[in-house]
């Protein structure tokens, strides 16, 4: 693989790119990836809103900034996958095998969606000497709240705190084959923002402020230039400020096909959770939390592997 990066020109032509801006060819690259799952379009309304804001006046001032759709099959039929979940397979074997297999050799409707994503991206992913961060725009089934997910290590907590979204430690160790994951193991800064609910449009506006933030923070925007920064700035704020800074995975309920998971009604997003109190139920019976902590991503779709996670204060 050569170290030749796209121009802004012929990246823009392809249709699954929805935004690139490029300042200069040696600062950062901002990735932001929306719509992995096909369910949860507001990352793509996201995207194309920064790429309004930022093709106004000035634009970006250093780096790059390239914002791109994930799971477009999947997306056109507003389901979460059509084949495989798309965010659980990102293991550097099957991610290699995906690269060197024949795009009409792929059998999996969500392999083909990251064989076509990686002949964007793989020129800036590998060999590229730049700082890269990548941002997996997400949103959930369950109402409030908006995180980021990103691993345990001094440079994502050093880089990341400060900007309006609770840091989840953890959970990227408990969902396996995660594109965070991924893109965090070939040395780059990698998060999931989970913005909030799937169809509550404070979800879209997380999910535009925090990008804003991020770009601001790593030097790709200069905020005086953009239009509605501060608007955006105070409402996610608001948004976070009853929210914990920084928690850690204490448990995670794995689903299991045929267990008939249904989860309680009414749970939201960092409501607090004693031991011992009634959850869900399954085929079995009763589920009541193994420890006390703060609700997490409780299930309400059908989709989905995980019934719900606890997470305490970090
Ligand atoms: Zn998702």
């Amino acid at each position: 693989m050569n170290n030749v990066v796209p121009k802004s020109k012929s990246l823009k032509e392809k249709y699954r790119v929805i935004s690139h801006h490029q300042a200069d060819e040696t600062g950062p690259i901002v990735i932001a990836i929306g719509g992995m799952h096909g369910n949860e379009n507001y990352g793509i309304a996201a995207l194309r809103k920064l790429d309004e804001l930022f093709t106004k006046g000035e634009g970006i001032t250093g780096g790059e900034w390239i914002g791109i759709a994930a799971n477009t099959t999947a997306l056109k039929s507003r389901v979460r996958y059509i084949d495989e979940d798309m965010n659980r397979i990102w293991f550097p074997s099957i991610v290699d095998k995906i690269r060197r297999t024949k795009k009409e050799e792929i059998l999996s409707s969500e392999r083909k969606e990251i064989k076509k994503l990686l002949e964007i991206l793989d020129p800036y992913i590998l060999n590229n000497e730049r700082e890269i961060i990548f941002v997996d725009l997400h949103s959930f089934s369950a109402p409030g709240g908006l995180f980021v997910i990103t691993p345990r290590s001094e440079k994502s907590e050093k880089k990341l705190s400060g900007l309006s979204a609770p840091l989840i430690f953890g959970i990227d160790d408990a969902l396996q084959g995660t594109a965070l994951r991924y893109f965090h193991d070939q040395g780059h800064i990698s998060m999931a923002f989970e913005g909030g609910h799937h169809h509550d449009p404070a979800t879209l506006m997380n999910m535009i402020a925090y990008l804003l933030l991020l770009t601001e923070k790593f030097g790709v925007i200069d905020s005086s230039y953009i239009d509605e920064f501060e608007g955006y700035k105070e409402k996610i704020k608001h948004e976070a400020e009853r929210l914990p800074k920084k928690v850690e995975l204490a448990y995670q309920h794995i689903i299991e096909p045929g267990d008939k998971f249904v989860m309680r009604p009414g749970f939201v997003n960092f409501q607090p959770v004693e031991k011992g109190e009634w959850l869900a139920d399954d085929r079995n019976g009763q589920i009541v939390a193994p420890v006390s902590g703060y609700m997490l991503m409780p299930l309400y779709q059908e989709q989905g592997n995980d019934g719900f996670f606890i997470v305490k204060e970090f």
